[in-house]
């Protein structure tokens, strides 16, 4: 079996077993152009990316395709906030309310009114950034303000060390709190928790290398 047939067997099974609420994101850090290309060529149209030089690299390799759906995954830096938003179209890691004002400002310099998903923390997990509960909470009616962004889920990542009904109980909650903001997208669910991520009601599950193979 070939590298490409492989991922394509498990972009087909994938797809098969997700609800219908839920989406795939196709996770591409670490993975090469070609393998995007496959998966491409078979419909998946949206790639989620870290790492803005890599991503560029494939943008540009990738051209040829047409437009594809750039969404940015990683920790976002204040000062790639500008290269960000002139490659991708939905953001999933803004996780403050100064990064989300300094994403407002440059948007609107930019002309675009780009898709945002809030990051929130809901378990105490030092390696992550992301609102607080409280947080989003109290910061909410400026977030709400900030034109031009559209606004329209959270993201959130479960920590090393849950079991399996733990993280749903997590993505439960995050649901939750999104439907108390009126938020209807919600970014959870990795290779490793997609499924509970889903039955939470996911709507971007973001997997790679349950989907691509290991990174390189
Ligand atoms: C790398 C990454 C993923 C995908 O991880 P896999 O375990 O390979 O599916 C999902 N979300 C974020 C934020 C990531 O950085």
């Amino acid at each position: 079996m070939t590298a490409a047939s492989g991922a394509a067997d498990r972009l087909r099974h994938l797809q098969a077993q997700l609800p219908p609420h839920t989406r795939l994101l196709a996770v591409s850090k670490g993975q090469s152009a070609e393998a995007m290309r496959t998966l491409a060529e078979l419909g998946q149209r949206s790639f989620g990316e870290s790492r803005l030089q890599e991503a560029s690299l494939k943008q540009e390799a990738l051209a040829d395709l047409g437009p594809l759906d750039w969404h940015f995954i990683g920790h976002l830096q204040a000062n790639k906030v500008r290269p960000v938003l002139q490659r991708f179209g939905t953001l999933h890691s803004v996780d403050s309310l100064p990064l989300a004002q300094r994403t407002a400002r440059i948007a609107a310099e930019e002309g675009v009114a780009p898709q945002v998903l809030l990051q929130v923390k809901l378990r105490d997990d030092p390696s992550k950034g992301g609102f607080s509960r409280e947080g989003l909470l109290e910061a909410w009616p400026q977030l709400q303000a900030l034109e031009p962004l559209r606004i329209t889920g959270l993201m959130t990542m479960a920590p090393l060390g849950l079991g399996p009904e733990q993280r749903e109980e997590l993505f439960g909650e995050c649901a939750a709190l999104a439907r108390d903001l009126g938020l209807s997208e919600l970014s959870m669910g990795m290779s490793g928790d997609w499924s509970e991520a889903a039955r939470a009601g996911s709507t971007w599950v973001r997997i790679g290398s349950a989907l691509f193979g290991s990174r390189t």
